[in-house]
């Protein structure tokens, strides 16, 4: 092309760009087709948060609220110990300033936060960028299910743990022996020990008495 002059290379380029396949993304019009671990907003599971702090504590920018309280639980036997357990009053996410770097869902011990791909929620007053409980609760329907495990991986933990036999009873949980299911084990097997005896060291001869 170094021979040609300027106008037809130019004509040249503008020929190769005009049959190659447009990328243009036709959004709002189409739906993008995101990728499954999009960050797009983060979802509460209100059922399983403990009210720990864990997460508002790690939190890089304090942008997590939480406000609890303690409930008690009476003793549900005579002579029984009463219990307490925290109740969630408010758990809100301030998405203004929020870099989704996810510490929040990693550091979560009980599974009540989760990534949705979810991102058309601008707002035009940035103070609706926070979201209360039931805002993160409705995103919930939008997260997806996790995906599935590799074939040969560990079993998970939850479903190990309800495989294994109840203390002191001998019955198993759900999937275990008792039920037939998949993580079903064989009872241990007593094998006989042999019929023959161990032989004995020999016992020495009884020393006659002294003749004197
Ligand atoms: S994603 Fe990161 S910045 Fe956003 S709330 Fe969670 S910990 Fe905080
Ligand atoms: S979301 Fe998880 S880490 Fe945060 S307070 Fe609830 S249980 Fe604790």
């Amino acid at each position: 092309m170094s021979g040609l002059p300027g106008i037809l290379k130019g004509l040249v380029t503008t020929a190769r760009t005009a049959l190659r396949p447009t990328h243009t993304a036709e959004y709002p019009d189409v739906a993008p087709d995101l990728p499954p671990r999009s960050r797009g907003v983060i979802a509460l599971l209100e059922e399983n948060c403990t009210s720990c702090m864990l997460c508002a504590r790690e939190c890089p920018d304090w942008c997590i609220y939480i406000d609890s309280h303690k409930e008690t639980i009476p003793a549900t036997t005579e002579g029984g110990r009463e219990r307490q357990r925290n109740v969630l009053d408010r758990f809100a996410i301030d998405f203004s300033l929020c870099m989704y770097c996810g510490i929040c869902i990693e550091v979560c011990p009980f599974d009540a936060l989760h990534w949705s791909p979810q991102f058309e929620y601008a707002e035009v007053d940035i103070l609706d960028m926070l979201h209360e409980k039931d805002r993160l609760g409705g995103w919930m329907a939008t997260v997806p299910p996790p995906p599935a495990l590799d074939e040969k991986s560990a079993e998970p933990a939850e479903i190990a743990a309800s495989n294994k036999p109840a203390r002191g009873t001998g019955l198993v949980g759900a999937g275990g022996a008792a039920t037939g299911g998949p993580g079903a084990r064989m009872p241990r097997t007593v094998r006989p020990r042999p019929a023959t005896a161990r032989p004995q060291p020999e016992s020495p001869e009884p020393e006659p008495p002294d003749a004197t």
